[in-house]
């Protein structure tokens, strides 16, 4: 056979030759030694995931820890697939999370020299290394239809054997010149598959930078390297543009473990050195004391925007996704308590293999740590910024009452024993939302042993005591004789001691006082926020509380 011949036929458009791409558009990058070359892949369907993240952070770790690249590479070869504005969604909700690309797609268009970086606009360089394989003789048009195809599959069903296209299977491997040429003057339309010399018996071993040794099944299929509009399948658009763009490391989803042997036959027939391939483990999380993966139509938490919609602070995301990152993390983080993320060495070796487990209510305990170390006017703008975005009638409040809302954000935050009390915008807004007319409501009950009665009694006995220029011990002071006063125990201890003795202690009058001003059993200092709050808006909220 001809196969220079056939490749011309084939690909009579295609006039350069494969060492243009590989020694002057793509030449071997310049960079420090052990310099890491990674890339984000996404295809281009709109919905950015948690995945994503994960996969994204462990690319551009690598990358910046070794003085290397992070690049951003669109997958676009499924045009059916692709939703308007993905990418400006993949690079701003990246760029939320601090992750920037050196390299690649922009929201403009694209920076870099590796390009281009949508592989939409890659086609003639597919097709150069496709001609240069079939010229290798080591791919073939295949003209089947779909009927055939699936002929072949019920045959080989019957015949209780791989199905596939593959060995004595394979009917178009060993067409002539003349009947390619046939088939192309008919018209006919053909993929392009690879000319497998796997076996179904073979085996070879690569290694895993996370999963370490592996021995995988060789692959013996001809796969499809292009589809019949010349467009590449991904195993053929990744192995040329991973080679081309000089990636060093391919993190992927573990789902592409079982294609892996099509990509290293690939990278060998074509002559390569493979990249080092990274496969993480898929996102788990528990329910009903199962693990299951996370799953985009249960799970909200899923997608990215669930973090930003809530107002996650993308410190506390990244914190959180470090701890199921690297098991030595949150080690790291206790004997480093100050220190900032980035000197962490993270490491694909101390990367999970069976699972990474997901726990909003861990990332939540984290965020409660990150926030606390944020100083509260940082806080406060992020605040504003989120509100600016996901809840415009709270952005005005926050915006005309800075000063206070700062000071709310800071009670109790100092001191050897802070309070943690604020996770996420959403939450902090809950959490602030007392301060407001606009927002206050009594949302808690009264203590049980204080009916409504008795509940007018002693606000109407705080009020006229309160004196806003009170200390806080004065005003507590204040507080205890009102409850003495009244027959319940000026000390919570005593109570214990004589509970018939008395109605109740000095905390059940201050709660009643709480939820009279806050609206809330919990809250930080009742003395504070009311200062915060001013004299005026106190005495109304009391007054309130005793008329209502
Ligand atoms: N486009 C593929 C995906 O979104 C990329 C996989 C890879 O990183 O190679 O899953």
């Amino acid at each position: 056979m001809d196969y220079k011949k056939l490749s011309e036929l084939l690909f009579p458009n295609i006039s350069k030759i494969i060492d243009y791409y590989e020694n002057e558009v793509y030449p071997e990058r310049d960079l420090p030694e052990g310099a890491k070359v990674t890339r984000l892949a996404p295809s281009p369907t709109g919905f950015i995931h948690l995945g994503n993240l994960y996969g994204a952070f462990v690319d551009e770790r690598l990358a910046r820890q070794s003085g290397g690249v992070f690049m951003l590479r669109i997958e676009d070869t499924d045009q059916k697939r692709k939703v308007e504005g993905s990418v400006e969604t993949i690079i701003s909700s990246l760029e939320f999370f601090d992750l920037r690309f050196d390299e690649g797609a922009t929201i403009e268009g694209e920076t870099g020299n590796y390009g281009p970086y949508y592989q939409s606009n890659r086609a003639e360089i597919y097709q150069c290394f496709a001609k240069h394989l079939v010229e290798m003789g080591r791919a073939y048009p295949c003209f089947c239809t779909e009927e055939e195809l699936e002929e072949l599959r019920k045959q080989q069903i019957e015949e209780n054997v791989n199905t596939g296209y593959y060995g004595k299977w394979a009917r178009d491997r060993n067409l002539t010149i003349e009947e390619v040429e046939n088939h192309l003057d008919n018209n006919k339309e053909f993929v392009l598959r690879l000319r497998s010399e796997g076996t179904e018996e073979g085996s070879f071993e690569i290694k895993d930078a996370i999963r370490g040794q592996l021995k995988l099944p060789e692959n013996f299929q001809d796969i499809v390297i292009l589809k019949t509009n010349g467009i590449p399948t991904y195993h053929f658009a990744h192995v040329v543009d991973d080679h081309l763009m000089r990636v060093t490391h391919v993190v992927r989803g573990e789902e592409w473990l079982s294609t892996l042997p099509i990509h290293y036959e690939l990278f060998t027939v074509l002559g390569w050195e493979t990249p080092i391939y990274c496969h993480t483990a898929h996102l788990m999380i528990m329910e009903n004391g199962a693990r299951r993966k996370l799953s985009k139509r249960k799970d909200p938490e899923l997608g990215l925007g669930y973090y930003r919609e809530l107002g996650y602070h993308p410190a506390a995301v990244r914190e959180y996704l470090l701890t199921i990152l690297n098991s030595n993390y949150e080690e790291w983080r206790m004997e480093n308590p100050e220190s900032s993320i980035d000197e962490f060495e993270f490491t694909l070796e101390k990367m999970s293999t069976s699972g990474a487990l997901f726990d909003l209510d861990k990332l939540n305990n984290i965020s409660k740590d990150v926030l606390l170390k944020i100083p509260a006017e940082e806080i406060y703008e992020f605040l504003q910024k989120w509100a600016n975005e996901y809840k415009k009638e709270a952005a005005e409040l926050l915006l005309s009452n800075k000063e206070q809302v700062i000071k709310l954000l800071s009670v109790g935050r100092e001191g050897r024993n802070p309070r943690k009390d604020l996770i996420y915008c959403q939450q902090i807004l809950e959490f602030i939302s007392y301060y407001f007319d606009e927002y206050f409501e009594i949302v808690d009950k009264y203590p049980e042993n204080i009916d409504e009665e008795e509940a007018k009694k002693l606000l109407n006995a705080y009020l006229t005591t309160y004196d806003h220029s009170d200390d806080q011990s004065q005003w507590f002071d204040k507080i205890r004789t009102i409850a003495s006063e009244n027959g319940y125990a000026a000390k919570p201890k005593d109570y214990k001691k004589n509970p018939d003795s008395y109605k109740g202690h000095v905390g059940h009058v201050s709660t009643l006082v709480r939820i009279a001003v806050m609206g809330r059993a919990v809250s930080p200092d009742v003395w504070e926020l009311q200062q915060i709050m001013g004299e005026e808006k106190v005495r109304r909220r009391i007054e309130n509380a005793i008329n209502k």
